[in-house]
């Protein structure tokens, strides 16, 4: 059971900026994201598109704002726990019990969801035998690739992803990438590489084909695949990748008792606070009038959000409001040397 002031769900740029907004103010916080990486949209859905709307930041992109979220936030520590998903927010007695799917508990005062559109997730192959299979010779991510050495992988997909990791995983593999369409959608670059690849015998290319069926009882041994002619080839496979895009489901959000408006979870403006105590929602999945789902919207948010969490963290402290300027206890929170 792991112990803190503040549990944030959802390591996005506003989940991050939460973080730091809490440790100025002296609160310790942990983060948990189902995604492997900090970020949310900004790292998943535009690492390298520009923004031009980060006050006193002409021009970032997704990936350098989350970044330098992260560098603002290094002083305090936190730790993240990513790749895990949390499924459960109950109450013991005057705490929030939160659990993951991996089976980690913790033990918070407050709860700051700043979980955006909701929880990124993998979209699956259609065959529903498969799921037997999942982290045990079906994959939607690849954590080492050192484990695919020597095996024969069939990549599905048709997008960056899918071709990047054909690219790569060819050379130590024996590579089948097989995509639905004729024409592949990732970057023109990768495109030209894995038809020259396939051209020196070093990977196989089958458009346009779809999974069809598995063969193996406790492990892969093959797959048959199918294409609209209904042409069906056999794979000997011990490896499938399923590389088909994100999709965002609000998920266990949903099982929490908060009051929900669409897909977003209403709040009180003065803090953030939802309809129960201690939880907090920021970012682009609270709502209330006038609500912009924009990143500023979620620092100011994550501000007076994280001014709240104060008093049922230290109800026998009193919260003193001070200037990052000129607050010494706040800059020994920030590690600032001190100039002569
Ligand atoms: C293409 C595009 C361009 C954009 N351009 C701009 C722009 O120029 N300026 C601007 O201000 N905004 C822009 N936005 C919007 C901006 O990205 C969002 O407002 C912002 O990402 C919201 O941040 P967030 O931290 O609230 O949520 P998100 O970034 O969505 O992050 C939420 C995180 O919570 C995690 N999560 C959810 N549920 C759970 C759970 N149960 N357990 C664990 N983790 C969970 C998710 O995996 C995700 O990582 C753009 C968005 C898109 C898609």
């Amino acid at each position: 059971m792991i112990k803190t002031d503040v549990v944030i769900i959802g390591a996005g740029p506003v989940g991050l900026f939460a973080v730091h907004q809490l440790g100025v103010i002296g609160l310790k916080s942990e983060v948990v994201d189902n995604l492997d990486k900090a970020g949310g949209q900004c790292i998943e859905l535009y690492p390298d598109k520009p923004i031009y709307d980060i006050p006193a930041i002409p021009e970032c992109d997704g990936k350098s704002l989350t970044e330098s979220l992260l560098e603002q936030i290094k002083p305090f520590k936190t730790n993240f726990h990513l790749g895990e998903r949390v499924e459960e927010v109950t109450r013991e007695n005057n705490n929030w019990k939160i659990a993951t799917n991996k089976k980690k508990f913790f033990i918070a005062p407050n709860v700051i969801i700043a979980g955006g559109v909701g929880s990124f997730e993998p979209r699956k192959f259609p065959l529903k035998e498969l799921e037997n299979f999942e982290n045990k010779g079906v994959f939607y991510s690849i954590k080492d690739k050192n484990y695919f050495k020597n095996k024969n992988i069939a990549i599905f997909g048709g997008g960056d992803t899918a071709l990047d990791w054909a690219i790569e995983l060819s050379k130590k593999a024996s590579v089948t990438l097989v995509h639905r369409r004729e024409e592949f959608r990732g970057a023109k670059h990768s495109i030209e590489q894995v038809k020259k690849l396939e051209k020196d015998g070093k990977l196989k290319i089958k458009t346009p084909f779809q999974i069809n069926s598995v063969e193996g009882k406790n492990k892969i041994e093959s797959i048959t695949i199918k294409n609209e002619n209904g042409k069906i080839e056999k794979i000997k496979t011990d490896s499938i990748l399923g590389f088909f895009g994100l999709i965002m489901k609000l998920g266990p959000i949903a099982e929490w008792g908060l009051n929900l408006n669409k897909k977003t979870i209403p709040v009180n403006t003065e803090n953030f606070q939802t309809n129960k105590e201690g939880i907090f929602a920021i970012g682009d999945i609270c709502s209330y009038p006038g609500k912009l789902k924009l990143i500023l919207s979620g620092f100011h948010e994550g501000a007076l959000a994280a001014r709240s969490c104060f008093k049922l963290a230290r109800p026998n402290e009193k919260y003193r409001f001070e200037f990052t300027t000129t607050s010494k206890t706040v800059q020994e929170r920030l590690g600032v040397k001190k100039s002569d």
